[in-house]
C-alpha cells in the first residue's frame, strides 16, 4: 500500500490491506466507515473463538482489575495452571511461556541444541528443516523457515539449519547426520500452501528421532489449540513429539506463546538458561485460561469438526462446479486450502469489497480459516462469495 498521510510513519514491512478495523463482534468485524466483513481469517488463526468472546473479555477485564504483570522472577499461579491444563490436553511434561509463535520456536530451537549439548553431550546443533515451511521472523526462525523471501536482505544467516523437501523419506534419511540434533516441522504447512504431512512419513520421522536421539519438535503455532478439530495437530497422527511450540489462538488474540515439552526435553532448560520479561503475563495466562476453558466447555473440538465437514463438502462442490478455476480443496479442521489457477490476490481483493475477509497461502492457494463458531450459514455465504469472486475476471 502507498504510504498516505495516515500511514506514514509507520515503518513499511507490511502490505496492508486499504480496510481499517475499528470493532469485532464474533464472526464480524466493522470497518471505520461502518461496513460489516464476515471474518473467514480469524486474524490469521488467532481469533478462533471469534471477536471479543465473552469467557475471555470477562476474565480479562477482571485480571486487569487484580494484577497485570509481576516478572518471572516470582512464583504464578496462573502460569502453573495454564500448564497444567496444556500438559493434559497435549500428554506432553512441561511448559514455558513467552509472547509469539517465533519466540515460541527459538524456545523450540535452544531446547533441541541444549539437550544435545548439554544433556546428551554431544557437539550436534543442526536442525532439520522443510521447503515451504514458515517458523516466524527471527533471524534463528527466518533461517528455519523453507521460504527464500523471508531470509532476502538479511544475510548473514545464524548456522545450524539444513532445509529439505516436505514429505519425503529419502531426503530426510539422507540429510540426518552426525551434526544433527532435533527435526523442525508444521503437521500441516499453513502460510506455505495448505499442505498436510503424510501419516507414513510422520511416524517415520518419530522412528528416525528415537533411533538417533534426535528432538521432534512440531510448530503447532497455527495448527494447535483446536484449529485442526483435535487439541493438536500431532493428535491426528498417532505420535507424541518432544516439543510442541504454540502460540496464535492461545490467548484468543492476547499475544501469548508457549512451548511444550516432555520431561526428559525440558531438562535442557535449567535457571538463567531461557527467559522473557513479559511471558506469561498475568493478563497473558487468564486469556489462555480463559480460551482453554471456552474451548472444552462449549465442546468445540466437535464444532470445528462438525464446520470442517461442511466447509470442505461445499468447496469440494465448488471445485466439481468450477474445474478450469479449482485444482484442489486440502487441509484438516478449519484450516482449509483452495488450490486456484489464477492469482489468490484478486480473488480475496474482490471477496473484500463483497464483505468476505479470505487469506492467501502462497500465490495460488487461497486459506479459509473461519472461527470455530462459525455458523452453516456464514459456511454457504462464504463458498457463494468465493465463488463469485473465482469466477470474477
Ligand atoms: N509458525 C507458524 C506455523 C506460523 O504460522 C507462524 C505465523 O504465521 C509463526 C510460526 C510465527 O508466529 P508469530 O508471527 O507469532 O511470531
Amino acid at each position: 500500500m502507498e504510504a498516505t498521510e495516515k500511514t506514514f510513519r509507520l515503518m513499511n514491512n507490511y502490505s496492508r490491506w486499504p480496510v481499517r478495523l475499528v470493532r469485532g463482534q464474533g464472526n464480524t468485524v466493522w470497518d471505520e466507515a461502518g461496513k460489516s466483513y464476515l471474518d473467514f481469517t480469524s486474524g490469521i488463526a488467532v481469533a478462533s473463538l471469534g471477536h471479543v468472546p465473552p469467557r475471555v473479555t470477562k476474565r480479562l477485564h477482571e485480571q486487569v482489575d487484580t494484577l497485570w504483570h509481576t516478572s518471572n522472577l516470582f512464583e504464578h499461579p496462573l502460569q502453573e495452571q495454564a500448564a497444567d491444563a496444556l500438559t493434559r490436553l497435549s500428554g506432553l511434561d512441561r511448559a514455558f511461556f513467552c509472547n509469539s509463535g517465533a519466540e515460541a520456536n527459538e524456545g523450540a530451537i535452544k531446547i533441541a541444541r541444549r539437550f544435545a549439548q548439554k544433556v546428551k553431550g554431544t557437539e550436534r546443533y543442526e536442525i532439520i528443516t522443510f521447503q515451504q515451511s514458515f517458523h516466524g521472523r527471527t533471524l534463528a526462525t527466518l533461517t528455519a523457515t523453507g521460504q527464500d523471501k523471508v531470509k532476502d536482505g538479511f544475510a548473514p544467516l545464524p548456522t545450524g539449519f539444513k532445509t529439505i523437501p516436505y514429505n519425503d523419506s529419502e531426503a530426510l534419511r539422507a540429510a540426518i547426520s552426525d551434526k544433527t540434533c532435533g527435526i523442525l516441522l508444521e503437521l500441516v504447512q499453513g502460510e506455505g500452501g495448505v499442505h498436510a504431512a503424510d501419516p507414513e512419513w510422520v511416524k517415520e520421522i518419530r522412528q528416525l528421532c528415537d533411533q538417533h536421539g534426535l528432538l521432534m519438535l512440531v510448530d503447532e503455532v497455527q495448527t494447535g489449540i483446536g484449529r485442526t478439530g483435535e487439541w493438536f495437530a500431532f493428535l491426528h497422527y498417532g505420535i507424541k513429539p518432544d516439543v510442541v511450540s504454540l502460540a496464535k489462538a492461545l490467548g484468543s488474540g492476547f499475544p501469548v506463546g508457549a512451548v511444550l515439552a516432555t520431561e526428559q526435553a525440558a531438562e535442557a532448560f535449567a535457571p538463567g538458561t531461557h527467559g522473557t520479561t513479559f511471558g506469561g503475563n498475568p493478563l497473558a495466562m487468564a486469556a489462555a485460561l480463559a480460551t482453554l476453558e471456552t474451548i472444552e466447555q462449549e465442546n468445540l473440538l466437535a464444532r470445528v469438526r462438525e464446520k470442517s465437514g461442511e466447509l470442505e463438502k461445499r468447496l469440494k462442490q465448488l471445485q466439481q462446479q468450477l474445474p478450469e478455476q479449482v485444482v484442489s480443496v486440502r487441509g484438516k479442521g478449519l484450516l482449509l486450502g483452495v488450490e486456484l489457477t489464477r492469482p489468490a490476490a484478486d480473488v480475496i481483493a474482490y471477496a473484500r469489497d463483497k464483505g468476505l475477509l479470505i487469506l492467501s497461502a502462497g500465490p495460488q492457494v487461497i486459506r479459509l480459516l473461519p472461527s470455530f463458531i462459525t455458523t452453516e450459514e456464514e459456511i454457504a455465504h462464504a463458498c457463494e462469495v468465493l465463488a463469485e469472486a473465482i469466477q470474477h475476471q
